[in-house]
């Protein structure tokens, strides 16, 4: 495939240029003027797709049902009753519905953690996207209900199985026993794969656990930290190690009255950080575009020269490549072509020798015209190539109905 006439951003720091770029084997092969027929993408503008390194999918179900209550009573009372309630296929439509959302905002994938992960896989490899799957783990009463044992065999099943990568997913230190975390642990080490966890999210937590020893547990494993918004100024050192990839979720953080994770900090650290949705039940969109700009901007609001256009870009796409493991997140030959081509014909893109900081500052998801994983388009002109929508749109609103049925509200 050529894609001919567009601009290209091949990273965060580099300039905007034209070229046409060849995608072999879904890579990119080759950047410069190619002298053949292609798609034509004149007056648009090609760059790096966007990752959402934290969310659950299939709580696009829940969306929007529990806007205004703080977070115990969004997570016991309002989230977890409902879930009980969560078939296979509740959870294989609304993780489709959440792929057609982030697919046309420029994601090209996603790390989840959630439960009936067969299901949420077959949608995955059903719509082409990447996703780093993760079952919830908890053992509360001394009990994980099989649960780990149900993570692990999944993951041998499905880890590296097309775009598909598997993880194991401990809900949080205070729905995990420190014995569990470890076992947890020593499985991960055992495969080699990355664990998945909520941490320091809430202020309450920090008088249930410290954040040292959950560390220290998971020191020889890949750990994607998400939320991470209690940390202290003198703790964030703590955080910036190889093995530890934070996912910064501004919305959910800010909506469920959690505060602010100290993020410009964290960067002059050193931490890897990258951007999350969280799940569509406490953000309730899964837009990376609204989450970068939240990002920046919330860490300006007492220092503007603290999150710079750039940094702004790399958490949204190199940054999340990082967390996948993948060889992508910029333009360049021999990487995976995971690209997002973006209308410029707007008002917003104005004047146009400025597109960087339009991206941040006045882009929106919209403005995406299409997403390509690994050379394969996900999202093209408003469709979605590799499903059928409107079977989807459908069986996702009769399972909603059944669900809130079997709520009897
Ligand atoms: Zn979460």
């Amino acid at each position: 495939m050529i894609l001919k006439n567009a601009l290209v951003l091949q990273n965060s720091t580099s300039e905007v240029k034209k070229a046409d770029l060849r995608i072999e084997d879904g890579k990119i092969s080759e950047i410069g003027k190619i002298e053949e027929d292609g798609v034509n993408l004149s007056g648009k503008l090609i760059m790096p797709a966007f990752y959402n390194t934290h969310t659950h999918a299939a709580m696009t179900i829940m969306r929007g049902i529990s806007d205004d209550n703080p977070f115990d009573v969004w997570l016991f009372k309002k989230v977890l009753p409902i879930e009980d309630k969560l078939n296979g296929k509740m959870v294989y439509y609304g993780t489709m519905l959440a792929m057609m959302e982030m697919a046309s905002k420029g994601i090209a994938g996603f790390v989840d953690m959630y439960f009936f992960l067969d299901d949420v896989a077959r949608a995955v490899e059903d719509f082409g996207m990447r996703a780093f799957v993760t079952r919830g783990l908890v053992d509360e009463g001394g009990d994980d209900n099989g649960r780990l044992e149900e993570n692990l065999d999944f993951a041998r099943r499905w880890n590296g199985k097309g775009l598909i990568k598997a993880g194991f997913g401990p809900h949080a230190p205070y729905s995990c026993s420190k014995e569990y975390l470890k076992k947890i642990s020593d499985v991960a080490k055992v495969e080699g794969l990355p664990v998945h966890i909520h941490l320091y999210e809430a202020s309450w937590e920090r008088e249930k656990y410290d954040y040292r020893e959950v560390l220290k547990i998971f020191e020889d494993v890949k750990l994607i930290v998400a939320h991470a918004v209690q940390f202290e100024d003198d703790e964030i050192r703590d955080l910036a190690k190889e093995n530890i990839f934070v996912s910064h979720n501004p919305s959910s953080n800010l909506k469920l009255g959690n505060g602010v994770a100290k993020i410009a900090k964290m960067l002059k650290e050193g931490v890897n950080v990258s951007l999350g949705t969280d799940g569509a039940a406490s953000n309730n969109s899964l837009d990376i575009w609204h989450e970068m700009r939240l990002a920046t901007l919330l860490q300006k609001m007492k220092d503007p020269e603290s999150m710079k256009i750039h940094q702004a870009l790399e958490m949204a796409s190199e940054s999340g490549a990082k967390v996948f493991g993948i060889n992508a997140g910029r333009i360049e030959i021999g990487m995976d072509a995971d690209l997002i081509v973006i209308d410029l014909d707007k008002p917003h893109y104005k004047p146009i020798d400025r597109i960087k900081s339009h991206i941040v500052h006045s882009g929106m998801a919209s403005d995406v015209f299409a997403t390509m994983v690994a050379g394969r388009w996900i999202y093209y002109d408003g469709e979605f190539p590799t499903i059928d929508e409107s079977k989807v749109v459908e069986e996702f609103e009769r399972e909603y109905e059944v669900l809130m049925q079997g709520d009897g509200s």
